[in-house]
């Protein structure tokens, strides 16, 4: 069976999901990277992304990334085309991880950004990685170096932090040091290990 033992990591856009994961795969727990899973899908799939936008997306004999990223976030005709394209492939190779997972019959964390927005996992238990919006920005602008228009773009993309926090099973506050996120995950390791 699939989903069992899984627990939902979700946040928005530079809340600390990634760093959040590290911690918790420290702590102990197997995580499956839904945006790993993404990338390594659209690796394979330069001739499918060829003909679905054009040549153009195509860098190398690779889909180029950056700007079919540029063109989703503007173009949500496009946005929906790539989804349709790539979000059954993703839900299979999750679906097919988290079988194996499950077999030892112990919590494991499915990292998806769009656990809330999408509505595709069954899991019922949730943890998310918030900052207020404020420091997602901050966050953003400095890691990804995206003007601050593209950077609030692509924020508002997603469903607001601050809705998702409302959502949550366990909220996991990462507005302070790193050193605050690693008591924060060990807090919450303790209840979703019992
Ligand atoms: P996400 O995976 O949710 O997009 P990341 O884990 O990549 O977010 O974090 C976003 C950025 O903020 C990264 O550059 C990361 O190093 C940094 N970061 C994460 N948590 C903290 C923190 N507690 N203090 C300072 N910087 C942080």
């Amino acid at each position: 069976m699939a989903f069992e033992y899984a627990i939902a990591l979700t946040g928005g856009i530079g809340t600390g999901k990634s760093t959040a994961s590290s911690l918790f795969m420290l702590n102990g727990f197997k995580i499956i990277d839904a945006d790993k899973i993404a990338h390594s899908i659209l690796a394979l799939s330069h001739l499918e992304i060829a003909e679905l936008f054009g040549d153009e997306y195509i860098l190398k004999g690779s889909v180029n990334r950056p700007l079919l990223g540029k063109l989703i976030f503007r173009d949500k005709d496009a946005k929906k085309k790539l989804e349709n394209f790539i979000h059954p492939k993703i839900f299979d190779e999750i679906k097919s991880q988290s079988e194996k997972l499950d077999r030892f019959k112990f919590p494991y964390l499915i990292d998806i950004p769009l656990f809330f927005e999408r509505k595709l996992y069954p899991m019922k238990t949730s943890v998310v990685i918030y900052t207020p919006k404020e420091i997602q920005i901050q966050r953003v602008l400095k890691r990804d170096g995206f003007s601050e228009e593209e950077t609030i773009r692509r924020i508002e993309s997603q469903m607001d932090i601050e809705d998702k926090r409302s959502l949550a099973t366990f909220i996991i506050d990462n507005s302070g040091s790193l050193k605050n996120l690693q008591s924060e995950i060990e807090r919450v390791t303790k209840f979703l290990q019992n």
